[in-house]
């Protein structure tokens, strides 16, 4: 038996480089070996305002987004949240084992409560309960994120062992897998990049459009004229060529930093390339399977059927278990 994996990404925006490292390049080295799920999680993208009409077209290039990067639907299933609703019945059930004080102790709901304080609603702090339900529905074993959901994951633990403690044991406590793109930080260098805010670069960026970004990045803030010295390890471009570029340019660009023999200018242009060359496949694919709406649409059919059945026969088992099956 191959052991099951889950993730999900919220189509609350376009996939970013941060979602690619951290996320997406991490499911595509376990499909093959492993029983993979990846979910486009819509209930966790309503908890923040969002537009009604653009959600559908979110989803769906999400699903494109997933499959352009190399997420192969023939080789793991790929799915809507909403489209299996036992994830919300699942949350129901979590709630009442989860004490309150645990979620309001989430970076993610200070955040992201900071970041829309109009409108903190109930669904921004059981989004983690949300996030557990979705991985032990199906009793994923490992869950390959970024390195903002460890404590989310921490989480999901916690609520599959107070579960199997209250009722008997029911789920298994997933591991978290973190890859070397786990933090990716936005084009100032500071916070984390994100969907919901405008400091990223898009999977399907030209390389026009990369490099504009790049060139306005923040790198190593001490390094203000051309001759000075700098220091790649705290510079943000440094650590994306780390992840872009290959180790020769690496080690000539941290070299050419830290004795000012190249300009922060040069270092980004090499990254850009970098990049750029990265992502071409990825646009490419990307416009051609946007083009071929009926496919996604048979695809994430496929996958909701798949899932609702392993769904289902969780929430009978859950349900005998706290005594609320007939
Ligand atoms: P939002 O701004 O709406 O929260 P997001 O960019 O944070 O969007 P999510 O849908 O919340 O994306 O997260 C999807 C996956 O991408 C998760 O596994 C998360 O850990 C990962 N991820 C998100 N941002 C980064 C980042 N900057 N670096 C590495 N991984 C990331
Ligand atoms: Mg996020």
């Amino acid at each position: 038996m191959k052991k099951r994996v889950f993730s999900g990404i919220q189509p609350s925006g376009i996939l970013h480089i941060g979602n690619y490292l951290g996320a997406i390049r991490n499911w595509v080295s376990l499909i093959g070996d492993h029983d993979c799920i990846f979910c486009i999680v819509d209930m966790h993208a309503i908890t923040v305002p969002y537009e009604p009409r653009e959600m559908q077209a979110r989803i769906f290039d999400t699903a494109v987004g997933y499959i352009s990067c190399g997420v192969d639907p023939e080789k793991c299933t790929i799915f809507v949240q909403s489209d299996v609703p036992e994830h919300t019945e699942l949350t129901w059930y979590f709630n009442t084992v989860i004490p309150m004080a645990y979620l309001e102790r989430m970076t993610q709901f200070k955040d992201k409560a900071e970041q829309f304080h109009e409108n903190i609603n109930m669904g921004l702090l059981d989004y983690p309960v949300l996030q557990a339900a979705d991985i032990l529905i199906y009793k994923a074993e490992l869950v390959p994120v970024g390195e903002d959901q460890a404590q989310h994951l921490e989480l999901a633990r916690d609520i599959a062992r107070k579960f199997n403690n209250l009722y008997g044991r029911t789920f298994p406590e997933p591991t978290t897998h973190l890859g070397a793109g786990a933090r990716i930080l936005g084009l100032d260098g500071q916070a984390k990049m994100s969907k919901t805010m405008n400091n990223y670069i898009a999977i399907t960026e030209t390389p026009e459009q990369i490099w504009k970004k790049l060139s306005v990045a923040v790198t190593d803030p001490s390094r203000k004229r051309r001759t000075d010295r700098g220091n790649p390890e705290v510079c943000n471009i440094y650590s994306l060529h780390k992840l872009f570029s290959n180790e020769e340019q690496c080690s000539s660009v941290g070299e050419g930093c830290r004795t000012a023999g190249i300009g922060c200018i040069e270092c980004k242009k090499i990254l850009s390339e970098a990049l750029a060359s990265e992502l071409a496949p990825i646009r490419e694919r990307f416009e051609q399977l946007t083009n071929n709406r009926a496919e996604i649409y048979r695809t994430l059919d496929e996958g909701a059927k798949r899932c609702r059945k392993i769904a289902q026969a969780t929430i009978r088992e859950v349900k005998e278990k706290m005594g609320l099956l007939r």
